[in-house]
């Protein structure tokens, strides 16, 4: 079998076999968040099925550079070029410094990420702090007279680079569509064509996010920030950038464009989006009252919810959907992912105690098979869990006697099992570590109580708990540090 992973390009419209730039190295962007509020089940798309990207690439063998930013200044109000920064606006009305909202999203980010077991990006560079290169690339774009100068702030020049490249060849959107689609808004009267976007704005007397540049004081264009980011940390074209599918237009078509206009190329080989998240078919919007984050998710504090939901459930409910199809979220949909994620974890504590016999019934490795194919196939997560779902049957049917497996098998279905349960899709058997943790609590109480019968000389108390413990193969040592506990 050929282990070759395809993945859909947004930009050729196909699916292609993956080929580093530079192989075995691969540079991989994905714009995280704007950090000005809690991340939702949008932010977690988008964190997981990269995360399965990054560790299905590692796993291939590649050394990847994972850069994932967060956007602290330049993303203003609908995303457009007027009204007032993100951040700037949560800032003003809690009366704190916008570094101080920075920090506080961020963590709070950062701690969603983790609970969704998603790994750590190798670098997570954020706009504020790449001033420099943003304004050295805004120079190089304006030097080769693809961008002008109005008041002070600086525009990108749609219709000219459009006249030597293509403006709107990812999202296939055509400038004189965009002509007539575009909404003159206030503050726009600055460019010459509405399309045109923002490089470089000039700081109004009431922003506070500002930084000297040569043409005002003021601070980059949202769209700047990724080009000069993944330029810096990636190179000049890199292999893999990503995010999700609102991104594609027109912050992910301005980056293209800003590439070409500064270096004369395309920055990216494959572009990857992941599709959105409806809630019971609607669009999330705060205004609907089914805007959940992930916070009110793991604890259940939202009117919309009965119940809190682990981490782990949000996860295998988000890869039980193709990354490209659209999801669409209901608590019913939840608890049904919840009973067939444990269904799984279940199986594979069965492996455990399965009984082997001298033949198999069952091929273990048309599973393995098929768990690649999938994989390979566009990272087809539904499909890998399809395929472990129908190997956890056939376990179930070994450990009633129906079917049989050889040891040798047995062990082979485990590690199947491991890797594409726990090591490439991610998840964990959370009741297993909540019961960990118990254990830990009670021996440590256990080991307390042992600890004072002895200094009261009461060592009938002492051998008691001792010989208890030997019965469940648990033996304690009395170390200088005090008694220490392990299973036999
Ligand atoms: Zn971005």
């Amino acid at each position: 079998m050929e282990n070759k992973l395809t993945i859909y390009n947004t930009l050729t419209r196909k699916k292609e076999v993956f080929e580093p730039i530079n192989p075995p190295h691969v540079g991989m962007y994905v714009c995280g968040p704007t950090v000005y509020g809690d991340a939702h089940l949008g932010h977690a798309r988008s964190g997981i099925n990269f995360d399965i990207l990054f560790r299905y690439l590692k796993y291939l063998g590649y050394k990847v550079r994972y850069v994932r930013n967060i956007t602290d200044v330049g993303h203003l109000e609908n995303d457009a070029d007027s009204g007032e920064d993100k951040i700037q606006k949560k800032a003003r009305l809690d009366q704190l410094e916008p570094m101080e909202v920075v920090k506080y999203f961020t963590d709070r980010y950062h701690q969603n990420m983790d609970h969704l077991n998603n790994l750590h990006p190798s670098i997570e560079p954020t706009a504020s702090g790449h001033i420099i290169e943003q304004i050295e690339l805004v120079k190089k774009i304006l030097e080769n007279g693809y961008a002008y100068e109005s008041e002070g702030s600086l525009y990108f020049d749609v219709e000219k680079y459009n006249h030597d490249f293509q403006y709107g060849k990812l999202s296939g959107r055509r400038i004189e569509e965009l002509l007539q689609n575009t909404r003159e808004l206030a503050g726009q009267e600055e460019k010459k064509n509405a399309f045109d976007f923002a490089l470089w704005k000039k700081a109004d007397p009431k922003h506070i996010m500002h930084w000297p540049s040569p043409w005002s004081e003021g601070y980059p264009g949202w769209h700047l920030e990724c080009s000069a980011m993944g330029k810096k940390y990636l190179g000049e074209t890199f292999d893999i950038h990503g995010g999700g599918m609102d991104l594609l237009f027109p912050h992910h078509e301005s980056e293209i464009a800003q590439a070409n206009a500064a270096m004369g190329h395309d920055p990216v080989k494959y572009w990857m989006h992941n599709n959105m998240i409806t809630v019971n078919g609607q669009k999330m919007g705060k205004s609907l009252n089914n805007f959940i984050t992930l916070n009110e998710f793991f604890t259940g504090r939202h009117s919309a919810l009965d119940q809190a939901y682990k981490p782990m459930t949000i996860r295998f409910f988000i890869l039980q959907a193709h990354y490209r199809s659209p999801l669409d979220f209901s608590t019913d949909a939840l608890k049904a992912a919840e009973k067939g994620m444990h269904k799984l974890f279940e199986a594979y504590h069965l492996l455990e105690n399965l009984k082997p016999s001298k033949t198999s019934s069952i091929e273990i490795k048309s599973f393995e098979n098929k768990c690649f194919e999938a994989m390979n196939d566009d990272l087809n997560t539904p499909m890998v869990i399809a395929q472990l779902f129908e190997l956890a049957k056939a376990i179930n049917l070994v450990n009633s006697g129906r079917e049989s497996l050889t040891q040798n098998d047995i062990e082979q279905a485990k590690a199947l099992m491991k890797l594409f349960l726990f090591d490439l899709l991610g998840l964990k058997d959370e009741k297993q570590e909540d019961d960990s943790e118990l254990i830990d609590y009670l021996m440590g109480t256990l080991l307390k109580i042992r600890q004072e019968a002895k200094e009261k000389k009461d060592y009938a108390t002492a051998d008691m708990i001792r010989n208890e413990l030997a019965k469940l193969k648990i033996q304690i040592k009395d170390t200088k540090e005090g008694a220490k506990w392990s299973f036999l």
